[in-house]
């Protein structure tokens, strides 16, 4: 009998544990910054060649490796940032299990040049296929700089997976700026093929280092968050519900520093947007979650990427809590205040608005500046807030309110905005006491599918619960005995199918919240006024006053804008003024 199983090879062991660390060059140039990060570094230069497949280099000006540690750091399970099991459940630093250099090293040649503080003289190790070759003195600032060069040269099979030099970069950039988000004290610095792509110098404010890697435009649309308990305390910053991507790649999480992607925060994130951006669009946040070590495993994925949290409900609601606090506020006075600054600005004065009086002025306050540039109108739009501030001219395509508002130009959709005021009302109705309902003189009596029969036996309670009593009548035949207020009047028939269309429309039928604002958002929508329907002036105002009133005035509850603007700014541009 022969034995089959048998021990693998050191380097055989090395290589598959390299394949869960490094997926492709992106996770090499993390790994690396993670390290300069740990070390305390204020400046980090990554050079990339041919994205990364050629080469990457890591320069950092943190604390370096003694003479002494830097040949064990390319060791397996070398590590300086864990000492015990204890040390594993409260982990501070971005590294903790000794893995990623010499994972690199294993499939790359890597050169490591590194000083501290003490040595007179930095120390190079440089290794081919984790092999050492060569452990010599060099000179070297204080800090540490990692070279991997030819990636993968010795596991072919895996280096025919990476894909183009475009695609492989594209990783890259998005690991830095991710990064370089959470870690506005560090300057970082990206150069591929001999091009700089990016430099941020450091600073103190979080908000700057957000703007130089999101851009001014994404800047603009955002708002800060915050939430603070015993156990959790969350900051950060989101985008205004107008400003909605295709993908998820604008929601940036950080937990204690560490960029991570998770299902909760993701969940709790798009439940707080929920009736306010459509359902296929993805908002723009960034979160950063601070909660004792204790409270989180971050050792449950090769590549740190996710992390698992003790207690999942806090975290939901706290970011929930923190986002519709926010949210709430419609199109906010702070990012009025922020236009009409940025307007001034724009043109040259530099001031700021104040808050007592919320003029806006010159900083130091000298007379005579203030109300000169300040024209009637902006005065009048605090501290009432936006819908308050506009006057409605008139109706155009009897589907538009034209309004002239503190910066411009202000179009209103009648549909959208009726439709979130009816939203907003029915869920008050329902948060005080009941769905106002009307019972209807003669029940309307209407046929169901089976499969819509089923979905109404489903929901029978909730619709009730909703305002809409539906009952049995006989074989197919059902009758509607009462409806929500807001949409008496209105088509019954096409307002049953439609809900019942819409409950039936996911696999998982919905349930709680999710349901109601579903049931809701239907309801509004029959209940709205339609676009072409000419308004008299009393209506228009009635209008804006409701919007003024209510939350979460931005959007309709589908997710589509309440308003659009054209500024002055825009306005100048159009006809050409200076
Ligand atoms: P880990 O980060 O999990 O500790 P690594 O393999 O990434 O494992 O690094 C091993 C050790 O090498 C680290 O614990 C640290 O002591 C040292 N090290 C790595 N990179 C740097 C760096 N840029 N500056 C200073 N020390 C470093
Ligand atoms: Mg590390």
């Amino acid at each position: 009998m022969s034995s089959k199983i048998r021990i693998l090879s050191e380097d055989l062991i090395g290589k598959i544990a390299a394949g869960e660390v490094v997926e492709r060059p992106a996770s090499v140039v993390k790994e690396l910054i993670e390290n300069s990060i740990d070390a305390g570094a204020t400046s980090i230069h990554c050079d990339i060649k041919a994205g990364g497949m050629e080469s990457i280099r890591v320069v950092d000006n943190g604390c370096g490796m003694s003479r002494e540690d830097a040949p064990l750091a390319t060791e397996r399970y070398a590590t300086s940032k864990v000492k015990n099991e204890e040390d594993l459940y409260a982990i501070q630093t971005l590294g903790f299990r000794g893995e990623a250099l010499p994972s690199i090293a294993s499939i790359s040649k890597m050169r490591l040049i590194t000083r501290d503080g003490t040595s007179q003289v930095g120390i190079e190790v440089y290794r081919e296929a984790g092999r050492e070759v060569r452990v010599c003195d060099v000179g070297s600032p204080v800090g540490t700089s990692v070279e991997v060069r030819n990636l993968f040269y010795n596991t072919p099979v895996r280096r025919r997976f990476l894909k183009s030099v475009k695609t492989e970069f594209f990783h890259i950039h998005k690991v830095v700026d991710q990064m370089a988000l959470s870690k506005p004290t560090i300057q970082f610095r990206l150069v591929h093929d001999g091009r700089e792509i990016l430099n941020v110098p450091k600073t103190d404010d979080p908000s700057i280092r957000i703007e130089a890697i999101l851009g001014r435009d994404t800047y603009e649309a955002l708002t800060p968050v915050e939430f603070r308990d015993e156990t959790i305390s969350l900051m950060g910053y989101i985008g205004v519900p107008m400003l909605t991507l295709s993908t998820a790649k604008s929601i940036f999480t950080y937990v204690k520093g560490r960029f991570v992607r998770d299902r909760t925060v993701n969940r709790s994130i798009l439940d707080a947007y929920r009736t306010l951006i459509p359902r296929d669009r993805y908002p723009i946040s960034i979160l950063f979650i601070d909660l004792s070590p204790h409270r989180i495993d971050v050792n449950v994925h090769p590549t740190k990427r996710e992390i698992r949290f003790r207690d999942q409900k806090k975290v939901y609601r706290a970011i929930h809590l923190a986002l519709q606090s926010q949210l709430k506020a419609g199109p906010a006075d702070a990012r009025i205040s922020r236009a009409i600054e940025t307007y001034w600005q724009k043109k040259g004065v530099h001031g700021e608005i104040r808050e007592e009086t919320g003029e806006y002025g010159r900083a130091g306050g000298e007379e005579g500046g203030r109300n000169r540039l300040f024209p009637e109108f902006f005065r009048e739009a605090q501290p009432g807030g936006f819908y308050s501030s506009l006057f409605p001219l008139g109706q155009i395509g009897a589907t538009y309110i034209v309004c002239q508002g503190p910066q411009g130009l202000v179009i209103i959709d009648q549909h959208a905005a009726h439709e979130r005021v009816l939203f907003e009302k029915l869920k008050h109705q329902l948060g005080n006491a009941a769905v106002v309902r009307q019972v209807l003189l003669f029940p309307h009596v209407m046929e169901l599918s089976p499969a819509e029969e089923h979905i109404v036996g489903l929901y029978k309670d909730e619709l009730e619960k909703l305002g809409m009593e539906i009952e049995a009548f006989g074989g197919t035949t059902f009758a509607v005995r009462s409806v929500p207020q807001v949409v008496a009047g209105e088509n019954i028939e096409s307002l049953v199918k439609d809900i019942i269309g819409d409950l039936a429309s996911e696999d998982r039928s919905p349930r709680g919240e999710a349901m109601t604002e579903r049931i809701f958002t239907i309801m509004a929508c029959h209940g709205a006024m339609r676009g072409n329907r000419a308004l008299r002036d009393e209506e228009m105002q009635t209008l804006l006053s409701d919007l003024e009133k209510i939350d979460f005035a931005s959007t309709c509850p589908h997710g589509r804008p309440i308003f659009s603007e054209i500024d002055y700014p825009h306005l100048d541009k159009l006809f050409k003024r200076k």
